[in-house]
């Protein structure tokens, strides 16, 4: 695959020093912080070339279009990063390692159900509304220890950590306010809970997120360019 998409090379390479300049300015290493390629209306031949410049983490937002493409992609980890519908969990739950969007008791049983018939144990991440914003999936930060020791209870699914989408203006406030709810969570851990994986910062803003202890950005534009919503 001679490189149409030298590009995608360049923008890694500027994502790979930004995240690594990110970590030194605050004492971390850039190998605890993991990027995931997010492919929504990217091409699996484009993915593919991600892959092979060694990114070998997908974050998928859509059902219908990731089934469309799984079949063409190279072996990576894949992780659902949208909202996801009770009735579609049965498509993904064989095919996925982590599944970052889960905001409801409803969801994480059904999880959990489809978990255990298919003889496995679903990693999982709790999406957190970090900005109460009407429009966007999750949590209420008010509510989330509550939801976590529910979910808790759920023998194959298992927390591994937070995902957010914060506002876009004002994102530094919101990663902070992200982050203590992250450590708190550790230090006065809910049983059954481990936090591992802080799941926030996109092309705007994960320098930013790296500087308030994000452990994974997901990047789509920044890397595969402007989405083009007219293909799929
Ligand atoms: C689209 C998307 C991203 C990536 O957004 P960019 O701004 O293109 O980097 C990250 N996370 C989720 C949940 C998304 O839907």
């Amino acid at each position: 695959m001679e490189s149409n998409y030298s590009y995608v090379d360049e923008n890694l390479k500027l994502i790979r020093e930004n995240v690594g300049e990110a970590a030194e300015k605050c004492g971390r290493k850039a190998e605890d912080i993991r990027i995931m390629a997010v492919t929504k209306t990217v091409a699996p031949e484009i993915v593919n070339h991600a892959i092979e410049l060694g990114l070998d983490l997908l974050g998928e937002n859509r059902v219908q279009e990731y089934l469309s493409k799984a079949e063409a992609y190279s072996p990576a980890e894949v992780h659902f990063i949208g909202g996801l519908q009770t009735n579609k969990v049965k498509y993904i739950i064989k095919s996925v390692s982590m599944i970052q969007s889960v905001d409801s008791l409803k969801l994480g049983t059904e999880i959990d159900r489809l978990a255990a018939k298919h003889g496995r144990v679903m990693d999982i991440l709790c999406e957190v509304n970090i900005g109460g914003e009407e429009s966007k999936g999750g949590v209420a930060p008010d509510k989330l220890r509550e939801f976590i020791a529910q979910l808790a209870q759920l023998k194959n699914i298992r927390i591994k950590g937070l995902m957010t989408i914060p506002p876009p203006s004002q994102s530094d406030v919101f990663l902070g306010r992200m982050q203590e709810l992250y450590n708190d969570l550790r230090d006065n851990k809910i049983e059954g809970a481990d936090m591992q994986v802080l799941s926030m910062g996109m092309t705007h803003d994960y320098a930013e997120a790296v500087k308030y202890g994000s452990t994974l950005v997901r990047i789509g534009t920044g890397l595969f360019g402007a989405r083009d919503y007219s293909r799929k």
